[in-house]
């Protein structure tokens, strides 16, 4: 599954939401999370459907890479590489996944609580 018109992630990174991307490539989009819970709060997701990092495969090596780099390139963009983030991906009950379209959440500009 590429596309689901169920999936708001898979909306968003179609562009069919009208989202402002922080970044954007092929195969990655990035945009402001929605209820942000830190100074810096930005959602890094792959434009494919992947349900969570529990569906990660071998064939998604590079995806997974394009990924963290993105997350490292707008942490650099807004200068959080120096004051310190989080990157963070939830599957399931327990972490309090809602979203269920693999996303990183990059959190930062300001201390963070403990993990937990
Ligand atoms: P999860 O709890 O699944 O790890 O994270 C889902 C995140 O997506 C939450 O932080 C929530 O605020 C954010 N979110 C949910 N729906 C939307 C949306 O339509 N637009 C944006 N920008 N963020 C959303
Ligand atoms: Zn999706």
């Amino acid at each position: 599954m590429s596309h689901s018109q169920d999936c708001i992630f898979c909306r968003i990174a179609a562009g069919e939401m009208d989202t402002t991307f922080v970044y954007e490539s092929e195969a990655v989009v990035a945009f402001e999370d929605l209820a942000p819970q830190a100074e810096t709060h930005v959602l890094v997701i792959p434009r494919q459907h992947i349900p969570s990092v529990d569906a990660v495969a071998h064939d998604h090596q590079s995806l997974l890479s394009e990924l963290v780099a993105a997350a490292t390139h707008i942490a650099r963009d807004r200068g959080v590489d120096r004051t310190g983030y989080r990157l963070l991906t939830n599957h399931g009950q327990d972490a309090g996944q809602t979203v269920f379209h693999l996303h990183f959440h990059l959190l930062g500009g300001n201390a963070l609580g403990p993990l937990g």
